[in-house]
């Protein structure tokens, strides 16, 4: 069994107890190599952990700040990578051991939040004149059936 800190010990769930989730981890366990995504800072993860019937239910909230490149400019910033209501049910005939890894469905639940589009400067990268002015077309006079609204 591989070590790690999200586990989950089946057994101790089953007086009808509730696990209370607090912990702070390296991200190192994302083995993440990636040199444009890196996750700077321990992730928060907390939540609980319970039975229902024969289901082992992980409800959990994820705090990451990771440095991606700006989506204009390509300049590395820092934003951060959360996910509220993670909710992660499982059947308890499908958990082999007494112990439940979760570090897994930690690692896809982050990786679902890295958005596709970042901006530098809260969303005001400078350089995205360059890239409005290289994407606009160049005639004034062309009519576009959008020109009345106000983007
Ligand atoms: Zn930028």
């Amino acid at each position: 069994m591989k070590n790690g800190p999200f586990k989950v010990f089946i057994d101790r769930l089953k007086n009808d107890d509730t696990e209370q989730i607090l912990e702070t981890v390296d991200p190192d366990f994302l083995q993440i190599q990636e040199k444009e995504l890196v996750f700077v800072k321990k992730i928060l993860v907390s939540g609980q952990a319970y039975l229902a019937k024969n289901h082992l239910i992980l409800d959990l909230k994820i705090k990451a700040k990771a440095k991606l490149p700006c989506s204009i400019c390509n300049e590395s910033v820092e934003t951060p990578i959360e996910v509220d209501d993670f909710s992660h049910t499982v059947e308890i005939c499908e958990v082999k051991s007494a112990i439940y890894d979760f570090s897994d469905e930690i690692r896809e639940a982050l990786l679902l939040k890295i958005p596709q589009f970042l901006e530098c400067h809260h969303g005001h990268c400078p350089h995205r004149k360059d890239v409005n002015n290289y994407l606009k077309k160049p005639s004034k006079d062309t009519h576009s059936p959008f020109s009345e609204l106000s983007l």
